[in-house]
């Protein structure tokens, strides 16, 4: 899988062992906007207000998903599924986590992403 203007290709095929690197590990924010936000309540069947409440934290003027810390040091996505090492709601993901790994962010840090993500290839591995 490729994209316009990024150094890498990436493998999807990598997630099935990789364990969920971009879900896990550092605090982050993962945020969503209220059409996200809206799929993601009726995927669970909660109301936009129930699900607010339980699934997501202000930062700012902008909201993200929640994090869970279940392994000390680590902090998972609170959609994250130990279990299946995989996203409990991947149909409705928000866009963040759809279009990773090419984000603009990691034009830039491109050592991060490799150390992250193992189905990332770089086109010129002296990049
Ligand atoms: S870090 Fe990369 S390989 Fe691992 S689950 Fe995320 S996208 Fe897949
Ligand atoms: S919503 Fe799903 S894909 Fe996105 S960070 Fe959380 S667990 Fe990962």
């Amino acid at each position: 899988m490729n994209e316009d203007g990024y150094v890498y290709s990436f493998d999807p095929n990598a997630c099935e062992s990789c364990g969920g690197n971009c879900c896990t590990g550092e605090s982050g924010y993962i945020y969503l906007n209220a059409a996200e936000m809206e799929k993601i309540a009726d995927f669970l069947g909660l109301s936009l207000d129930a699900f607010a409440q339980e699934y997501l934290i202000k930062n700012g003027y902008k909201f993200s998903l929640k994090e869970k810390v279940v392994v000390a040091g680590s902090h998972d996505c609170i959609f994250f599924d130990r279990k299946i090492n995989g996203c409990s709601i991947y149909p409705v993901r928000p866009t963040q986590c759809r279009t990773f790994p090419f984000w603009s962010y990691f034009k830039t840090h491109k050592e991060e992403l490799r150390s992250e993500c193992p189905g990332v290839l770089f086109k010129d591995e002296n990049v």
